[in-house]
């Protein structure tokens, strides 16, 4: 898809608040700093539309994007940060709880993780979470650049044996540097409109 129009519709945190629309919805997932922001500023086209959200003191929202009027971008806020108090903590996992298995317009889940490291505990039970609930789910591990071409294949099966990867979903190599799987992550997405 080549977008020229994307827009903020809503930042949400009860389902109440969710759009009222039919379009489909596609969630994305990440520890923060993995790379969130930055995915979906480049696969739609622009410098700084989503922001990174997931900083502590932050207001912890599901930010809703329209895109071309096709499709909403659901930006989940990102998880791991140590210092998130419980309370905290556990009003992020009933949001995402809630939106996930109760949101019918959602199709599918771009869960992201760092290529340059293994998947972390968060990055496990995310991955296990959309399992349990057969939500798809598009993999997509960022950060390309930072590691060298002939590394790449040993990287992700060390990502793919930690998560158990199943094969039915997508895996998809990302850099919003080089913009190397844009095309593929369109794709994948794209399966599921
Ligand atoms: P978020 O917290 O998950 O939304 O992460 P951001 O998109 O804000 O990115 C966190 C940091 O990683 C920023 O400094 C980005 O410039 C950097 N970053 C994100 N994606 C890439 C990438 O593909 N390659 C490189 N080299 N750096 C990246």
């Amino acid at each position: 898809m080549n977008v020229h129009n994307a827009e903020i519709i809503i930042s949400a945190v009860s389902p109440k608040q969710y759009p009222e629309t039919e379009l489909p919805e596609i969630a994305l997932a990440g520890r923060s700093n993995v790379g969130k922001s930055s995915f979906i500023n480049t696969l739609i086209n622009r410098k700084n539309l989503a922001r990174t959200s997931g900083k502590p003191g932050k207001t912890q929202t599901l930010n809703f994007y329209l895109i071309e009027e096709a499709l909403h971008f659901v930006d989940v806020p990102g998880y791991g940060y140590a210092k998130v108090s419980k309370t905290e903590r556990a009003k992020w996992g009933e949001m995402i709880e809630t939106y996930m298995t109760t949101r019918e317009q959602l199709k599918a889940v771009v869960s992201l993780v760092d290529l340059r490291h293994a998947p972390t505990q968060e990055d496990i039970q995310m991955y296990e979470f959309l399992k349990y609930y057969e939500i798809p789910v598009i993999v997509v591990a960022t950060k390309k650049d930072k590691i060298p071409r002939g590394k790449w294949n040993k990287h992700e099966s060390v990502i793919k044996k930690a998560l158990n990867f199943d094969k039915s979903d997508d895996f998809i190599l990302f850099s919003s540097q080089t913009k190397e799987g844009k095309e593929e992550a369109w794709q994948a997405i794209e399966k599921y409109l």
